[in-house]
């Protein structure tokens, strides 16, 4: 066992770090105030993205990708967790369940999301159907070779920007039976929509206290059609693609939790170094000095849950409960590091002046959206009594 990195990883660390630091920290004080990323700041985030060589890092080689394994692409995810999400969507990484694209989907959505043509956006969840995707409304009905979309969705995230959207809808329902109880289930399917097909809208979301400019939409399909050339993967198999491709992104999750949690802990440790009271640095109480520790202590386990827990998926053995737990642990915590963080820093500590109150409401959602802590407890717990037939 070697907890160490390579001079690889470390330099994927190192490089990502520099930009982060370089490129985006310096706008994000303005993104938070106004709410926006100026088209300039994003086209040139992304221009200097793809000149660092990490555009696309999560995608293959042979298609023009960075080709990084989920250790190193983890590692990149940490350090862009130090960077406002809002700015960071333009450090291109194209959703992975394109590369479930087959055919001519090939050259009009994967090659294109992994050049930085054409952008991207995931829609599952809708008003009546969040944790319990299954139940969503949203339907297609085959009309000879088309498919006819109608329904809505809603919190989809950066769809303002995409070019297409990769969203998942009803096709159907079957008869199952699971631990002993039938019932019908629906038969989800996954097509590729493109911006300005008819029936198909995207309009503003709402205002989110957390990563103020990362902005949410809905999408509206009304009689919107859609060959059947666009569905991606297999008919009545999205649920297939998407455990394939996408239950890593809680990975991203965590890996962003930890790496932003690292920079308020800086924030927090050079406080309490310099700042005194009763003619004492206050780092000198044992009342500050423990929450130092105990920030340190959760940062450092959620760290090493999700390194392991990528390292498992790079050696192919099954990592839903590792991803999970990590998941969990790492919003968890960074929820926990934000608000000790004010503590250290006092009345300071809420004024907008600093970004510590900005790092504490940014928290907020990440125990809610890739799934909610419950729903990761849900299979944790599953996972380990499932095998025992309970
Ligand atoms: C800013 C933002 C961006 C997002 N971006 C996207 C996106 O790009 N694409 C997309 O598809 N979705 C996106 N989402 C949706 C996100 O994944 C959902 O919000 C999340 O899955 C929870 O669904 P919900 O909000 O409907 O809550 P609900 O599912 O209604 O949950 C409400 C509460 O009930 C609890 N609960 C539900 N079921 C159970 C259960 N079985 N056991 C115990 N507790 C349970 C939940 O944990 C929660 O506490 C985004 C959300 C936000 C906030």
């Amino acid at each position: 066992m070697d907890f160490g990195l390579t001079s690889e990883q470390q330099m994927i660390v190192d490089t990502v770090r520099n930009f982060v630091e370089k490129e985006i920290h310096p706008h994000e004080q303005a993104v938070e105030k106004s709410g926006i990323v100026p088209g300039d700041i994003a086209r040139e985030i992304t221009a200097r993205c793809k000149q660092s060589g990490f555009f696309a890092a999560n995608m293959p080689i042979e298609i023009g990708g960075g080709g990084l394994n989920n250790l190193e692409f983890t590692l990149l995810e940490r350090e862009l967790g130090r960077a406002s999400m809002a700015l960071g969507v333009f450090f291109g990484r194209p959703s992975g369940i394109l590369l479930a694209c087959q055919g001519e989907q090939r050259e009009k959505y994967l090659l294109p999301a992994v050049n930085g043509d054409k952008f991207d956006c995931l829609a599952m969840t809708e008003p009546q159907a969040g944790s319990d995707i299954r139940g969503m409304r949203c339907s297609a009905r085959q009309d000879g070779e088309d498919w006819i979309i109608n329904g809505s969705k809603h919190f989809i995230s950066h769809a303002d920007i995409a070019d297409f959207a990769i969203v998942f809808v009803a096709t159907g329902e079957e008869q199952m039976t699971d631990r002993g109880t039938t019932g019908s289930k629906k038969k989800i399917t996954c097509f590729l929509v493109d911006r300005g097909t008819g029936g198909f809208e995207i309009s503003s979301g709402y205002n989110s206290v957390s990563h103020k400019g990362y902005q949410n939409c809905i999408l509206s399909f009304d009689d919107c059609r859609v060959p059947s050339s666009q569905i991606l993967g297999e008919l009545h198999r999205g649920f297939d693609i998407a455990n394939e491709w996408l239950y890593g992104t809680r990975l991203t999750v965590a890996a962003n939790c930890v790496g932003r949690a690292r920079r308020v802990f800086d924030l927090a440790l050079n406080y309490a170094s310099e700042r005194e009271q009763f003619s004492q640095k206050i780092g000198r109480f044992q009342g500050i000095s423990f929450k130092l520790a105990d920030m340190i202590t959760q940062i450092d386990a959620s760290d090493w849950l999700t390194l392991s827990a990528a390292w498992r998926l790079d050696q192919n053995q099954d990592a839903n409960r590792q991803i999970a737990s990590a998941k969990l642990h790492a919003s968890e915590m960074l929820a926990m590091v934000t608000d000790e963080a004010i503590q250290v820093f006092g009345g300071m500590g809420l004024m907008d002046d600093l970004p510590l109150e900005r790092f504490w409401r940014d928290a907020r959602v990440e125990r809610i959206w890739d799934g909610t802590s419950e729903i990761q407890r849900h299979i944790i717990s599953r996972a380990l009594l499932r095998p025992l037939g309970c």
